[in-house]
């Protein structure tokens, strides 16, 4: 059995408008801050449709989901 990669979740605190559409989509993984941006809600996590549909539906495409070993985008992707 192989082991699930290892994310990294980061969030472009400048292009981020504060929707929370992340946070409602995948509350795991991201969460609305105090300074009204989304910030990932953990360090590492795993993958899951969740965090992927959230990274898709970002509006200002400000998430981006990399393998936490190899620094490869995960998502979104189109
Ligand atoms: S969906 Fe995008 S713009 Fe909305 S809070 Fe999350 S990161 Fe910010």
């Amino acid at each position: 059995m192989t082991d699930a990669p290892r994310l990294v979740v980061t969030v472009d605190q400048v292009r981020c408008i504060g929707s929370g559409l992340c946070a409602r989509t995948a509350p795991t993984d991201l969460l609305l801050a105090a300074n009204g941006r989304a910030a990932p809600a953990r360090s590492e996590t795993g993958p899951s449709e969740e965090l992927t549909e959230a990274a898709e539906l970002c509006p200002v495409e400000a998430i981006a989901v990399r393998d936490a070993a190899t620094g490869a985008l995960v998502a979104p992707v189109w």
